[in-house]
């Protein structure tokens, strides 16, 4: 695409299979560059009720096709994905399951047979974060339309270009009201979260909107999905090949700098390697520096001025709390952009280590009996992801399945993967998705007594 056609693309919301032009417009910048980006129609009341009247529409025809026929269209839209995947990937650089879900019998005896089946639970509105706009969107519109639900996205205000223009590109293969996409504000998400005409509430954001979508849903029993926010242990033992995995640490804490969900943001260390682990790690960091001008980046600038602040703040902090900064210390005066920055073993009741940074700031902590590493890794209360490594494998599952979290990778940094139900213990969440128990999320079971 050149850049000619890129900067007079059109953005639009997607409604009942058509584009909906609206009368309030925002325009979201580039936090590379600071530059403007799209204008973009922001939608209010108005827009919401003509979105969930065509869903309305949709949905008794929509969640009668069989299975079938909704996966052969979730194929053929995760075909215009790819066709459309260097479109849409400039797009979302620009703005920073298959499975079905057969009856089951549960029990049978002389009398009475029991059937659990699962049907759509009609619309499902889906509230998103800034920082994967268009992976986190896909999930929830997959599992949605291949479960005979209608869907209705509202992309964050930061990023809402992608997600519109694969809504628009689904308009030629889903039918209208089926798929629809509404840019809007924190106020179109609350409206969503109230209206009588919407099921169930996907939510991945904050943990402090998933308090207030909680309480907003329970006015009409919604059902909800809270994929919320963590604070990630990573515990390193003391055989590890030091070299190796301080490096891998490094690239589950900076990936996309920091701005992922389950991104490390605390590393523990065993005390015997704790020297050379942090030499390691501080050299690994050092390569996570700004390439503005490449593209896919593997790490790049806070994608907004709010979350700038956040780990500004921290860094602030760290040093006026005279903790030990390793690198990091020069900020970068461009934009949004901040170095990777290492703090050495700060008190454990700081707020680098207490408070989710999601941002490229990392305190390395020491530890020395694995009791004591468990407890101090679940002294949270979020429980969304964590990390052990150790050559032993048995030793490192039994660290593991001790750690209060919703998904624990061993021996790798965080890699979610769409066959693994995804969701955040104690405040990180409620519910979740991918995998078959994140298919039946987007489900109501109803179980059939059938009497011989
Ligand atoms: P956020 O909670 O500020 O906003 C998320 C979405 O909620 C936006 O679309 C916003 O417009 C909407 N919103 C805001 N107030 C609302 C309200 N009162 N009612 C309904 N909707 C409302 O989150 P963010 O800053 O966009 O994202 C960063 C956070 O998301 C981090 O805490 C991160 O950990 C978390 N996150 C979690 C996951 C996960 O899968 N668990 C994945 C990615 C990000």
């Amino acid at each position: 695409m050149s850049p000619n056609e890129l900067q007079t693309l059109k953005f639009a919301h997607v409604v009942d299979g058509k584009l909906l032009e609206g009368k309030k417009l925002d325009c979201c910048k580039d936090p590379r560059t600071n530059e403007p980006l799209w204008n973009v129609p922001v939608a209010g009341e108005e827009e919401l009720q003509i979105a969930v009247t065509a869903a309305q529409n949709a949905f008794p025809i929509w969640s009668k096709k069989p299975v079938t026929e909704r996966q052969s269209a979730l194929l053929q839209l995760v075909d215009a994905l790819r066709e459309q995947k260097e479109f849409l990937a400039t797009i979302v650089s620009k703005e920073t399951g298959k499975s079905e879900i057969f009856d089951e019998i549960v029990h049978e005896d002389d009398t009475v047979q029991i059937v659990q089946t699962h049907t759509p639970l009609g619309i499902v509105g889906a509230i998103c974060p800034w920082n994967f706009p268009l992976v986190l969107a896909v999930a929830k519109v997959a599992a949605a339309i291949v479960t005979g639900n209608c869907i209705i996205v509202k992309p964050s205000p930061f990023t809402p270009y992608s997600i519109l223009k694969f809504a628009e590109i689904a308009t030629k293969i889903v039918p209208a009201g089926v798929f629809q996409a509404l840019n809007g504000d924190n106020s179109l998400g609350a409206s969503m979260t109230t209206h009588p005409g919407i099921q169930k509430i996907s939510f991945t954001g904050s943990t402090k909107t998933g308090k207030k979508i909680m309480e907003a849903a329970s006015g009409t029993l919604k059902r909800i999905t809270l994929e919320l926010g963590g604070n990630d242990a990573t515990i390193v033992c003391a055989d590890v090949d030091v070299s190796k995995v301080a490096t891998e640490v490094a690239n589950g804490c900076l990936f996309n700098a920091g701005q992922m969900c389950v991104a490390t943001k605390r590393v523990y260390v065993h005390e015997s390697i704790r020297e050379e682990f942090l030499q390691r790690f501080v050299e690994a960091a050092k390569v996570f520096t700004e390439q503005p001008t490449i593209a896919p980046p593997i790490f790049g600038p806070m994608q907004n001025q709010m979350q700038h602040a956040i780990v500004q703040g921290l860094i602030e902090d760290c040093k006026a709390t005279g903790c030990n900064i390793l690198v990091g210390q020069n900020q970068s005066p461009n934009g949004l952009f901040i170095e990777p920055t290492v703090v050495d073993n700060p008190p454990d009741d700081s707020r680098i280590v207490r408070e989710e940074q999601f941002g490229p700031i990392i305190p390395i902590l020491s530890w020395k009996d694995e009791e004591e590493v468990i407890t101090r890794a679940n002294d949270t209360d979020v429980g969304l992801g964590a990390c052990v490594w150790s050559k032993d494998s048995t030793r490192a599952l039994s660290i593991g399945r001790q750690l209060e979290a919703g998904s624990v990778w061993i021996n790798s940094s965080e890699k979610p993967n769409p066959a693994a139900y995804f969701s955040g213990h104690k405040q990180s969440g409620i519910g979740g998705e991918r995998g078959r128990q994140g298919l039946l999320s987007y489900c109501n079971t109803q179980s059939i007594h059938i009497y011989k």
